[in-house]
């Protein structure tokens, strides 16, 4: 949308994504299944709704991607083709949204998720040209809460020179991830993806969060970030991942960050994702939070579900499906 975006986008990409290409988005034959559909441009990257008082607004970031197999890591190959085939999507390429969440409540604008940025491919950083559609700008921001520190949940988080996206935020990041990746190096040998590619990764979140050093408050999974916003345990996927849960009188929206990729291989079918660091803790979360979400009936938001990311999880003899929400207009 303006210089400022292109410039990032730029620098972000030759950042990280590199020679293997295996995370661009769009990349290689999408061929038959969106054939017949025409890319458009110009739709809404926003989408508002109400948790009781609490005024919330998804913006979406974009999307990133990769092969399926890299998100239904146990799947068995024949079943995952057939599944993607009857889900009418591509059996090379999986889209995964970035649906970051602006609450506004207790005179304060709260963003869940800062969003990947550049930092995996080249369609992601829209939440600028988003926000300021529905009227905001960066420094309008107050609080930046993350589930994980993977670079799609802080890759905004720095300008593409170097400083603050958002210049007045404190950033709200899990102690344990911190720990894990931004006071060491960590080793990223389990996940299923090249080494050149671990490394970017692993570059990516440092370079993210350099410049908000001086503005983090570590949290323990259980806390309260503010009045309505609660964090809860679930790690696995990393060391020190949370969930959220946003709640004003009886209205509760359960967010479920990265628990699962798409709901097509990580929800409807019980597939694990290959980027899980400890895949058994990761499973056991998965059901704990899947299980309150489905007993409850809470409305859920998947981060990298498709957009707006809204539904809810039906559970059926220990089998779960996803029932997106009706659009309101
Ligand atoms: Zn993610």
């Amino acid at each position: 949308m303006n210089a400022f975006t292109i410039n990032r986008r730029a620098v972000m990409l030759s950042a990280v994504v590199g020679a293997s290409g295996m995370f661009l988005a769009g990349g290689g034959g999408i061929a038959n299944a969106q054939a017949m559909m025409t890319p458009a441009s110009g739709n809404a990257g926003h989408y508002r709704f109400r948790i009781g008082e609490i005024r919330a607004t998804v913006l979406s970031d974009g999307v990133i991607g990769g092969p399926p197999r890299v998100y239904a890591s146990d799947a068995p190959e024949a079943e995952l083709q057939e599944v993607l085939r009857r889900a009418f999507l591509p059996t090379d390429h999986m889209t995964l949204n970035l649906n970051t969440l602006l609450i506004e409540t207790g005179g304060r604008r709260i963003l869940i998720e800062a969003g990947a940025g550049g930092t995996m491919g080249p369609n992601g950083g829209r939440i600028f040209e988003n926000l300021a559609a529905i009227g905001l700008g960066p420094a309008d921001i107050d609080t930046i809460v993350i589930s994980h520190t993977h670079p799609d949940h802080v890759g905004n988080l720095r300008t593409a020179d170097g400083g603050k996206a958002f210049p007045r935020a404190t950033v709200f990041l899990p102690k344990a991830d911190w720990d894990f990746f931004v006071r060491t190096d960590p080793d990223l040998s389990y996940m299923p993806v090249p080494e050149d590619f671990r490394l970017r990764f692993a570059a990516a979140i440092k370079s993210s969060l350099e410049p908000v050093m001086n503005d983090v408050e570590l949290y323990e999974a259980g806390a309260e970030i503010v009045p309505g916003l609660t964090t809860i345990v679930a790690s696995g996927h990393t060391p020190g991942m949370a969930t959220f849960l946003v709640h004003s009188g009886n209205d509760q929206l359960l967010l479920t960050a990265d628990l699962a990729y798409h709901p097509v291989v990580n929800v409807d079918n019980p597939w694990r994702p290959g980027p899980d660091r400890d895949k058994e803790t990761a499973l056991a979360s998965r059901r704990r939070i899947f299980d309150r979400a489905a007993a409850d009936r809470i409305p859920v938001l998947g981060f990298h579900f498709p957009f707006p990311g809204l539904g809810r999880m039906l559970e059926t003899d220990g089998v779960y499906a996803w029932v997106p929400a009706g659009w309101q207009f």
